[in-house]
């Protein structure tokens, strides 16, 4: 299986990364929609929300402490910013390996969609 995130992770193809522990790994996004666009992965591959399981809860949860410290790193953190974690075709899911969206550095509009 060919998976770019995997290969980030792993160091075997390049990625500007910002953060990396035993479970997770940050990275710039290669189309920043924003000032701020990271991208926060597993660092085990999980396709999709959609096949998270109960065990994978304490992960998923780290996904978001990394990326509360993160935006404070960015210095985002009182300006506010945007997580977004697409799943499946009709939400644009692009990689097919979970991923948490980092958005900040602009105002955002709202609703989404
Ligand atoms: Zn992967």
């Amino acid at each position: 299986m060919d998976c770019i995130f995997c290969e980030i992770v792993a160091g075997r193809k390049p990625g500007k990364i910002v953060y990396q522990d035993e479970q997770v790994t940050a990275f710039w996004d290669i189309h920043p929609a924003a000032p701020v666009h990271l991208l926060i992965v597993p660092n085990r591959y999980i396709a999709s929300v959609n096949e998270a399981t109960a065990e994978d809860a304490a992960l998923l949860g780290r996904l978001f402490g990394v990326a509360r410290q993160l935006a404070q790193e960015q210095g985002i953190h009182q300006s506010g910013y945007r997580l977004i974690v697409n799943t499946g075709p009709d939400s644009g899911q692009m990689i097919p390996h979970l991923h948490l969206h980092l958005l900040g550095g602009r105002h955002m509009r709202y609703p989404v969609g």
